[in-house]
């Protein structure tokens, strides 16, 4: 791959990157069917990333006619790595399987090797015969939104789709790779000011969050709503908590340290919870809730704004889901798109029906979201929340931090990019948006390592 790394450093040209050779193997991240079993006697937590995730040479898959090779320069994880190289809630094969017998095109899938990844930022090296936008030589950020359009349901909005699948999840050739294959449709401009692991962070977690609280299919959130938002600097909540300030509403923020909670004041989020002070204990045991403990939380929040939140953004599933239906304002929503703690979820339905409040699911982001989301990023109204920025060797450890929640907002990865900082192509307009903006995220790690270190 140095050949085409030395290219895109010296700004090619479209043509002489048309001309770029694809290598036959490249480096990527991956889990592989063998190894499918090997945490079945662990407990949850126990099953480490770092055992299971491989770095190595894959065969570079042929081209079907409506994706483009990218050189990836950054991924990012996401819970979803998480998911795959722990083999919860079931190994990632079955889906690479299904794909495998959709098409011939589709049973390139079916290896016993999944490349894991579902952000990436690159440089496309070459396009497929039915690829219109897009050539080589464009610099690109990467939405998960793997669908085709032969089903008419795509057609009304692409997340409804049967063959619906989040790239390098559902899919393989994920991100966390020197090299992908994706479809023309989940390309989209990258910012030029960013770098390219600020620009490979943001498409997942940030669509999503655009979806639940922004875009027309989840809790459509109106100028003046308060939101209550659950994990409110992690990678969903970092960029929920922005949307909502951006769109005027008022965030609450809800995270497990103080460190958090500076680091999201400083954000502008001026109502934050910090769960592990309060001690909230909402299941008395495995099969009781204690509402007792919901109305402290509710009352913790008309403290802040003299009202009940008009939305609760859920995804931690089973251990909050009680309280988020609890707390919610009478017709209001809690709009959820997760169970990190849980899928098999409990609430007091009286509190539900009785107040008229809606559940409202969710889940990724259909392409128009996806690009309105990224031109929010691109003209600088939110900032990526970049952390920390690992190698791709390193990829094991990224996913155990974020396993094992000890990390804030979204942490990159590096992929054909040797360094971090690489990348931007409009500093004019990085210095207009403000450096201090963009890096919040980074600074905030960089001072808690120094604080760690005694330095
Ligand atoms: P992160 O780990 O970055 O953030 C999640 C946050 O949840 C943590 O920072 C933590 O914050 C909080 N949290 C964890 N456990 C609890 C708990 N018991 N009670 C309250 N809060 C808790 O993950 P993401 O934001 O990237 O993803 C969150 C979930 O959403 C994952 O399950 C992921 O798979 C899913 N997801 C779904 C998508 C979809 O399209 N359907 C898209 C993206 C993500 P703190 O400790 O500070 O409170």
């Amino acid at each position: 791959m140095q050949h085409i790394l030395d290219a895109i450093q010296a700004d090619a040209t479209a043509d002489e990157i048309a001309a770029l050779e694809i290598p036959e193997s490249y480096r990527a991240a991956y889990v592989t069917r063998d190894d499918q079993h090997m945490f079945e006697d662990r407990e949850s937590w126990e099953k480490d990333p770092r055992e299971s995730i491989h770095i190595d040479e894959v065969p570079t898959p042929e081209l079907a006619p409506d994706e483009v090779y990218l050189a990836v320069m950054a991924s990012s994880i996401n819970f979803n790595t998480v998911w795959t190289s722990i083999f919860e809630p079931l190994p990632t094969f079955g889906f690479l399987d299904r794909l495998g017998k959709e098409s011939s095109w589709g049973a390139r899938h079916a290896l016993d090797h999944h490349i894991i990844g579902s952000d990436a930022s690159g440089v496309v090296l070459k396009t497929g015969s039915a690829v219109r936008n897009w050539k080589p030589g464009d610099r690109v950020a990467v939405h998960c939104n793997y669908v085709d359009d032969q089903d008419p349901a795509a057609h009304e909005d692409s997340m409804l789709a049967s063959n619906q699948r989040i790239w390098g999840f559902e899919s393989n050739f994920g991100g966390l790779a020197d090299l992908s294959i994706v479809k023309a449709n989940q390309l989209m401009p990258k910012p030029a000011h960013l770098t390219w692991e600020e620009s490979a962070v943001n498409a997942l977690c940030a669509s999503t969050s655009y979806r639940m609280l922004v875009g027309d299919n989840a809790a459509r959130m109106k100028q003046g709503d308060n939101v209550l938002i659950w994990g409110a600097s992690g990678g969903l909540g970092g960029y929920a908590c922005q949307l909502v300030i951006n769109g005027g509403g008022t965030p609450i923020g809800v995270v497990s340290s103080a460190d958090k909670v500076d680091l999201l004041n400083e954000l502008g989020v001026e109502h934050v919870i910090n769960r592990s002070e309060e001690g909230y204990q909402f299941w008395a045991d495995d099969h009781t809730q204690d509402e007792g403990e919901w109305r402290r939380l509710g009352k913790r929040v008309r403290g802040f704004i003299g009202d009940d939140p008009d939305i609760v953004f859920e995804h931690p599933g089973r251990s909050t889901m009680g309280a988020s239906v609890f707390v919610t304002k009478r017709g209001g929503k809690i709009v959820t798109c997760a169970a990190t703690t849980g899928y098999m979820i409990e609430y007091d339905n009286r509190h539900l029906w009785m107040r008229l409040k809606q559940i409202v699911s969710s889940h990724f982001a259909n392409y128009s979201e996806a690009w309105e989301m990224n031109r929010l990023l691109d003209e600088g109204r939110i900032q990526p929340i970049l952390s920390k920025t690992f190698d791709l060797k390193d990829t094991g450890e990224a996913a155990y931090q974020v396993h094992h929640n000890q990390h804030e907002g979204k942490l990159g990865v590096l992929c054909l990019s040797p360094e971090a900082g690489l990348g931007v192509t409009n500093p004019e307009k990085r210095e207009a948006i403000g450096e201090e903006k963009i890096t919040l995220f980074q600074r905030h790690a960089d001072s808690l390592d120094a604080t760690e270190n005694g330095s």
